[in-house]
């Protein structure tokens, strides 16, 4: 599949562990739960970044990477990472110009320092960035006019079809699976990837509700129409992308104590507070499976 022979050297960890842990919030329901621990995958590319990325650095096929994200961006992380490790020349275009010439956040820093070339942009420029002009004035700028563009947050049509792979390795194992959703791109590709009868429960961490129609649109160019079973709770944000209040963070040190898992805090902990909500409203019925997708680690 990969026939440059390189996307396969960095050696990713599949299927991802699946295994049960025991939690009173959810045995007190009749309640299972799975965690699939994609934060395994691969120690750089981690989760559904490894998911997402790999067909596309396949396809860029040793092109030049350029790609978006905001200061914290895991993705422009992932990406920078795999850049690093398959020799390949990377562009992250970064939301603020306001943080040119200031020292590098340690995130940042971690994309600089595996050799990703950093382009800051304002906010007017970074919401246009799909459009054709403004698109190849930035790739010309980058001094890459014939990179591989990877969108914001890496979700395109082959990323989606990656994260088919997440849905199939659950087959016949859970009876729902629960994600937190950014761009929604893994959920889409989780839920085609799934039996029929098994359903895929988003939980976003951003605010907005404009998550399904985006979802809808990545499963039609990817899959060209609707699959599998899927939906969305969109109560459970907390306000906002990267907004952690008192009771998510003493929920996910919990959740670490009992687990052992480390809890990243921008999304995996507002899906398993969400998805253990759920379990105590007693949205599943009794002898329900439910697996949660641990989807990332935290950065350290
Ligand atoms: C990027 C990311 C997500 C969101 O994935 P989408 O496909 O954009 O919905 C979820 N969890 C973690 C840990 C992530 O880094």
């Amino acid at each position: 599949m990969f026939d440059n022979g390189r996307v396969t050297d960095l050696r990713p960890r599949l299927p991802s562990p699946l295994r049960e842990v025991s939690d009173d919030r959810f045995a007190r329901h009749g309640v299972r739960l799975l965690l699939k621990r994609d934060d395994l995958i691969h120690p750089e590319l981690i989760g559904n970044k490894w998911r997402k990325l790999a067909p596309n650095l396949e396809r860029a096929a040793g092109r030049t990477l350029l790609t978006f994200g905001g200061a914290y961006s895991n993705h422009l992380r992932a990406t920078a990472a795999a850049g690093r490790l398959l020799g390949l020349p990377t562009v992250g275009v970064v939301r603020g110009d306001e943080l040119a010439g200031r020292p590098l956040n340690p995130s940042l820093a971690r994309c600089a320092a595996d050799g990703m070339r950093l382009h800051f942009v304002d906010r007017p420029t970074y919401r246009r960035k799909t459009e054709a002009d403004v698109l190849a004035t930035l790739l010309e700028r980058a001094g890459a006019p014939d990179a591989y563009v990877v969108p914001e947050g890496g979700s395109n049509a082959a990323a989606v079809r990656g994260c088919r792979a997440l849905g199939e390795e659950l087959r016949g194992r859970t009876d729902v699976v629960a994600l937190a959703c950014g761009t929604g791109g893994t959920l889409a590709g989780l839920a085609a990837g799934l039996a029929p009868g098994q359903l895929a429960l988003g939980i976003p961490v951003l605010k907005g509700g404009f998550l399904g129609d985006a979802i809808a649109a990545l499963q039609d160019e990817a899959f060209g129409g609707r699959r599998g079973e899927w939906r969305l709770d969109e109560r459970f944000h907390f306000g906002g992308y990267a907004r952690v209040t008192p009771a998510l963070e003493a929920f996910a040190s919990d959740f670490e104590r009992r687990h052992g898992v480390p809890v990243e805090r921008l999304y995996v902990a507002k899906s398993l507070f969400g998805l253990a909500a759920l379990a105590e409203e007693g949205a599943f019925p009794r002898g329900t499976t439910v697996t949660a997708v641990i989807t990332g680690r935290p950065f350290p």
